[in-house]
C-alpha cells in the first residue's frame, strides 16, 4: 500500500501544506482518506479522482473535515466524471449531521450526504474491513469531541500505519502505534518541554516517547502549527526515540 500526506499542518492550513489528510491506496481499489482538512481537495486532484475514495475520520474538527463540503460538490456534480457509486464513510456517529450542516443552503438546513457516502459509526476498538485493509479506531484524549487513532493493517502484506488524530498523552496511543511500520504523531506544541495543556495535544517529546514505547519503525511527526520550529520538535522527539524521525510534509509518499 501507498501512503501519501496530503496536508499536515496543525489546527489550520499553511502555504502549501493543507490541513489534516492522508491518502491511502492499495492496487485495484478506491482511494481511503484518512481526514479532509482545508485545502485537501487540491492536493487530491494532483494524485488521485477525488470522486472515486472511501472516507475516514479520526475527529471533526474543522482542520480535519471542512473540505468536505468541496469534496460534495466535486462527487456530485463533476461534469464528466462525478461519483459513479457510494463510498464509505466512517467517524463519529453525528457526523452525516455536521456535513449535512456544512454542505446546506441555511441554518435551518441538512443536507442529505446518503446519496454518495455509504455511512458508518466508529465502534471504538471495532475493526472494520475496507476492501483489502482492516482498520481499528482506537480512543484517544482530545477536549469535547469523539476522538480516535487510527491502526490501518494491509490485509496483502500486514504493513500497517497508524495515525494519531490529534491526542493528549494517553496509553491508549502506545496500542494503536505498537509495532508500526510508519506512525503518523501529531507534535501539535512543536519543541515545547512542558505541554502547555496535558489532554489535547502532544509536544515533539512526547511524540517521541509514544514512538519508543510502542517499538514503531519510522516516525512521521504531523500536525505541527504553522508558527513552530519543525526542526526543533524533530530533535525534541529524537530525545525518545532513536529510530527514523521524519517532518512529514504535503506530497510524501511511504510505499509499504
Ligand atoms: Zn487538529
Ligand atoms: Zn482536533
Amino acid at each position: 500500500m501507498r501512503l501519501t500526506i496530503l496536508g499536515c499542518s496543525g489546527s489550520l492550513g499553511a502555504p502549501g501544506n493543507p490541513g489534516s489528510s492522508y491518502l491511502i491506496t492499495t492496487p485495484g481499489n478506491p482511494g481511503l482518506l484518512m481526514d479532509f482538512g482545508p485545502g485537501a481537495l487540491a492536493a487530491m486532484q494532483r494524485v488521485h479522482d477525488p470522486a472515486d475514495a472511501h472516507v475516514i475520520f479520526s475527529h471533526l474538527h474543522a482542520d480535519h473535515c471542512s473540505d468536505v463540503p468541496s469534496l460534495l460538490v466535486w462527487r456530485r456534480f463533476h461534469p464528466t466524471a462525478p461519483a459513479s457509486r457510494r463510498h464509505l464513510m466512517y467517524g463519529p456517529g453525528y457526523a452525516p449531521e455536521h456535513f449535512g450542516r456544512m454542505a446546506s443552503d441555511g441554518p435551518s438546513e441538512i443536507d442529505d450526504i446518503s446519496d454518495t457516502f455509504d455511512f458508518r459509526p466508529w465502534v471504538s476498538g471495532e475493526p472494520v474491513d475496507i476492501d483489502d485493509v482492516t482498520v481499528v479506531p482506537v480512543p484517544v484524549e482530545h477536549p469535547a469531541v469523539e476522538s480516535h487513532a487510527l491502526r490501518v493493517t494491509s490485509q496483502t502484506n500486514g504493513a500497517v500505519v497508524a495515525f494519531s488524530g490529534d491526542s493528549g498523552m494517553t496509553p491508549t496511543l502506545v496500542d494503536a502505534a505498537r509495532d508500526a511500520d510508519i506512525f503518523l504523531c501529531e507534535a501539535a506544541w512543536g519543541p515545547a518541554a512542558e505541554n502547555p495543556a496535558p489532554g489535547m495535544h502532544l509536544s515533539g517529546v512526547e511524540a517521541g516517547r509514544i514512538a519508543r514505547e510502542a517499538g514503531v519503525k519510522k516516525l512521521v511527526l504531523v500536525h505541527i502549527q504553522p508558527w513552530c520550529d519543525k526542526e526543533a520538535t524533530r530533535e525534541a522527539a529524537r530525545e525518545e526515540f532513536s529510530g527514523d524521525i521524519v517532518i512529514g510534509q504535503a506530497g510524501d509518499t511511504f510505499d509499504l
